[in-house]
Formats: C-alpha cells, structure tokens, sequence
C-alpha cells in the first residue's frame, strides 16, 4: 500500500478553481458590458435608418452622433479589457521614451478642463517648479493613469472643486520620484469598500450611481499599471466628503532645468494656440513630404502655404532615402502605407544609413488610426503620427511640437503684422475654428460628393477644395488597380485601394471612399472572393466618378 501526501495537489486545484471562477465572472461581466452599448447602437440605428427614410436629417444626425458616442464607450471598454488582460498575461510592455512633462500635465488639464465647467466644477492645478522639465519613462501610461483618476474625480463630485497636484518628492543619482495626487470633494468611499477599488468591474454604491456611466475597470487598470511601472498606488477618502488618489513613481531626469511655473506657461499655450491655426511663419523651417500618392502631397503643401515654409516632395521610399541623404530637413512626414518600401520600412533605413537627419523628428501620416497606433509606431522611432485624412490644425500643431521653437514666428503683441502683406495669406479663410458655410454653387457643381466633408478637409477654402478636385483627377489610379487586380499582387492592390480611400474620403466622395476600404480590409484579411466579387463594382464606381468630375471641371 502506497500513501501520498495529495495536499498540494488539493491546494493546486482549489487555485484552479478560483482562477477559473474568476475568468468565468470576467468573462460574464465583460460580454454584459459590450452588450449595453451595442445594443445601444443598434437601436439608435434603427432609429437612424427610420429618420432618414423619413427625410428627418436633424433627428438622423442627432442618433448618428449617439451612435458615435456609444461607440466610444465601446471602444474605451474594449481597450480597458485588452489593456487587463495584456498586464495579467504579462503581455504589456513599457514604452519609454523622452517627454516634456509640461505637454503631459498641459494636455491632462486641457482634457478635464471643459468636463469640470460643464458640471460647474472648479479645478485647481499646483505643480511643483523644481520638476525636472524633460522625463524619461513610459509617458502613454504616465498620462492614462492621471488621466483616470481626474476622471473619476469630475465623475464621482457633483459639487465644489477638484484638483491635481505634481510633486518631487526626492532625487536620486538620475532619477526623481514624483507624486501625483488627484483630490475631489466628491461622494467619497466607504471606509470597508476602499479594498475592493481595484477589482475588475467592480463598482461601489452602485444603487446610488446608477446614473453615472462606468465598468469598474478604471482603477483596476490603473493599479496595475503603476505596479507595472513600479509605482505606489494610494487612496485616502471620507464617505460624503471626498477622495483623494495618489501614486508614487520614479522617472528619470532627461534635462534638470525646472519646468518652472505652470500657470504661466499654459496662459501663453493657450494665447498662442488661439493664433497659431491661422499665422504662424515658418519660412526658415525644411519640412519633406513622403507620399506616393501626389494628391496627398498636394493637399498638405496647400495647408501649409500659409506657413511659407519650405517644402520639398517624395513619391516613395526610396526617393526619400535619396534626398535625406543630401541635406537635413527639420520634420519629415512619411506616408505609412506605400508600394515597395512602405514608411515602417523606409524609417528603419533611414536610421540605419548615414545621413544629416538622424534626429529628425519623423511623423508617420496613416489612414489606420487604430487603437494602439500611437504606441507601435512611437516603439517603431516615429515621432507621432497623424490621421488622414489630414486636417490642417493637425499638422500645425504637429509642427508647433517638433520644430525647433526658434524656427516658429507666432505674431505677438509687439509684432502683430507677420506676414500680413502675404497675398497668399490674405485670400484663405480662416478654418477648424470657424466653420464656414458651404456655397450652394458648390452643390450644384458636385452633386455626387458630400462637399461639407470635402471642404472640411481642405480649410473651407473653395478655390483649395477645386484644386484639390482637380488634383483627384489627375491622379487617375485605374491602370495601376486594374493592373495589380489581374496580376493578382494584392500587396499593391491592397495600398492603392487604401489611396483610393483616403483621397476620395478627402475631396468628400464617402460612398466611394467606404467601398474602397472594404475592398483595402478585404485584401488585409486575405479574402480574395469578397475582391472578385466586388472589384468590378467599385472600380466603376471610381470609373463613374472620375468622368463626372472631369466633365465638371472643364465646364
Ligand atoms: P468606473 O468605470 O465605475 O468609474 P473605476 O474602476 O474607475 O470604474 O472605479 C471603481 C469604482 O470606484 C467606481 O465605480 C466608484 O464607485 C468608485 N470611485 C472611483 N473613483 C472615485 C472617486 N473619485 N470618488 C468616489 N468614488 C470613486
């Protein structure tokens, strides 16, 4: 007879058995949370579909923009749950990288701001000016935790203020330990429900904040990143009085001069972002534009007239690495998705071979702003990134973060007439801010493309829209589609059909642009029977297209 000790086997399956319960309630909880809002949107869609069937474009719009917002919600759960379990099956990787804690602390007030008027909220901001102003660590992760918990705080406080607070705590060879404290006098939290803050979908008092939209993942996501990054997380709170949150992390010090005072420093963000969509002069800055496509290349030259600076053109890879070989530029944009050497690629070679643009800030343009996107290209050495299709007061505010500040003329008080004997500056309407009315001629002209999108995406500047129209035209990509449909290269295949879906997006032709990248997922996937369907029908469409616009512009 043999005896054997099976207690650890018993303990093993115990834990088994917990773990798998508690997967189990994940899973429940999640498939629960997923499913409000989609039946949200499906409902509102209905909704949406009655409306239009009606002619009612008011009470569409109204449902389309609830069926954004709910599909926002969506969204930010979905990434909360891919985010859990990316830590818990120690997935998740740190991005370290440079930043200003500056733009971080600006851009975190900027987005809680508006949300704690609106619930007329006062919001306090005290920052330590001894705070080295150049940090190296993971700044994604830095800002979502802050963010997180100032959201919270304007969520969970119907009444009087809430606050951030930054402070150095100490220093340590090359290293600074901060602390970051989010304070409200909100609802507050029971004393025996503080331990159950950090579980996944678990919220308190769920009676009483029925009303306040939430999954409990927040904090949850929010512990294990400071864990992760390792930090220290604590909460402090007086039920009916207030909370406050705090976390304790160690960044290193990239460049010791103090950030200094944060009140002025945003006052002067704020006065000159009020100015710089419209003036800023940058004619001694270099910039290169990196796109096959031409009308792409035209449509960021005509947003930057204005600015007068110097813009030199590539059309592919290649030609890029040729010309950044010969002089150095002080920002480049590089289109993500081209034939032969894509922008990952031409990146990689860039920083592989001897050049004068080495620390060139590189920003990628994509048409796949996907959740994450930032991330994987920021790990891949871009800068950051800009969607398309493009909008002006992105590429602005890109060139206002990566250019050198001496490079930028923003008019001042002292110098207020910059540039105001430019012609070229004197005839664009202002755009982004200001939404100008499109003129019915323009209607009329173009019945087939949505001309509010497509003035949208050109600085409701009508002269700009026309020749960028022309420029669609120009561009006629049906020889290389239908080419690399009957060679079947579906690489190729799939990065012209993603052109066709951005510049028609562009010029407003939407249905078009829609098609398109479906055909563009289609070629992702790998399914080819949904292109042989379907190529016939788009490429008339884009075929159709074309005449019509040509018959227009030549009249
Ligand atoms: P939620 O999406 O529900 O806000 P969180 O994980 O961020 O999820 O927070 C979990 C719960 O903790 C919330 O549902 C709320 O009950 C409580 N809570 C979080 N922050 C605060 C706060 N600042 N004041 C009071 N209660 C809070």
């Amino acid at each position: 007879m043999v005896f054997s000790d099976i207690t650890e086997e018993i303990e093993l399956a115990d834990k088994f058995a917990v773990a798998s319960q508690a997967k189990s309630q994940f899973l429940a909880n999640m498939s629960h949370e997923i499913r409000t809002p989609i039946n949200g949107i499906m409902g509102m869609n209905t909704m949406l579909i009655d409306e239009l069937d009606e002619g009612n474009t008011d009470d569409a719009r109204k449902y389309a923009m609830n069926i954004t917002s709910a599909s926002q919600t969506l969204l930010s759960i979905i990434n909360d749950i891919l985010d859990i379990s990316k830590i818990e099956s120690g997935k998740m990787e740190l991005i370290p990288v440079e930043y200003e804690i500056f733009s971080v602390l600006n851009d975190c007030y900027n987005m809680t701001l508006s949300r704690a008027e609106e619930k007329g909220l006062k919001f306090e901001i005290d920052i330590d000016s001894r705070i080295p102003s150049v940090l190296y660590g993971d700044e994604v992760h830095f800002r979502q935790i802050i963010n997180n918990f100032l959201s919270n705080a304007v969520k969970y406080t119907r009444t009087g203020k809430i606050s951030l607070r930054l402070k150095e705590l100490s220093r340590k060879g090359d290293n600074v330990e901060l602390s970051v404290e989010v304070a409200d006098t909100g609802i507050g939290i029971k004393k025996e429900d503080v331990g159950k803050l950090f579980k996944n979908f678990t919220r308190l008092d769920e009676q009483k904040n029925r009303n306040i939209e939430g999954t409990g993942l927040g904090l949850s996501l929010t512990e294990k990143l400071v864990k992760l990054m390792g930090g220290e997380i604590n909460v402090e709170s007086e039920y009916g009085k207030g909370s406050t949150f705090s976390v304790k992390l160690s960044q290193k010090i990239v460049n010791a001069a103090p950030v200094g005072n944060f009140s002025d420093q945003y006052n002067e963000f704020v006065n000159q972002k009020k100015e710089n969509t419209n003036v800023i002069d940058i004619h001694d800055a270099s910039i290169l534009v990196v796109d096959d496509v031409d009308m792409n290349i035209q449509v960021v030259k005509g947003m930057l007239k204005r600015t007068r600076a110097n813009i030199d053109t590539a059309y592919s890879g290649e030609e890029c690495l040729e010309k950044i070989k010969k002089r150095h530029y002080d920002i480049i944009f590089l289109d993500h998705m081209m034939p032969e050497m894509d922008g990952i690629e031409t990146l990689e070679q860039m920083r592989k071979q001897d050049n004068p643009n080495k620390d060139t800030p590189v920003i990628i343009l994509t048409a796949n702003a996907v959740v994450g996107a930032k991330e994987m290209y920021l790990e891949k050495g871009f800068a950051d990134y800009i969607s398309k299709p493009i909008r002006r007061d992105d590429l602005i505010d890109m060139l206002f973060r990566y250019l050198p500040k001496t490079l930028v003329n923003v008019p001042s008080k002292e110098n207020p007439d910059i540039k105001k004997d430019d012609k070229a500056v004197k005839n664009v309407p202002e755009c982004g801010t200001v939404k100008v009315d499109k003129p019915a001629s323009l209607t009329e002209r173009f019945p087939m493309l949505d001309t509010t999108t497509g003035m949208n995406y050109c600085m409701n500047d009508e002269e700009f829209y026309v020749e960028i129209i022309g420029t669609y035209v120009e561009n006629d990509k049906r020889q290389l589609i239908a080419d690399t449909y009957a060679a079947e290269n579906w690489k190729d295949y799939k990065t012209y059909v993603h052109a066709l879906k951005s510049t028609s997006l562009n010029i407003g032709a939407v249905e078009l642009s829609e098609h398109a990248k479906a055909l563009e997922f289609a070629a992702k996937e790998g399914n080819y029977d949904y292109i042989r369907e379907n190529h016939k029908k788009v490429f008339d469409e884009y075929s159709e297209m074309l005449d019509k616009l040509s018959d227009k512009l030549t009249v």
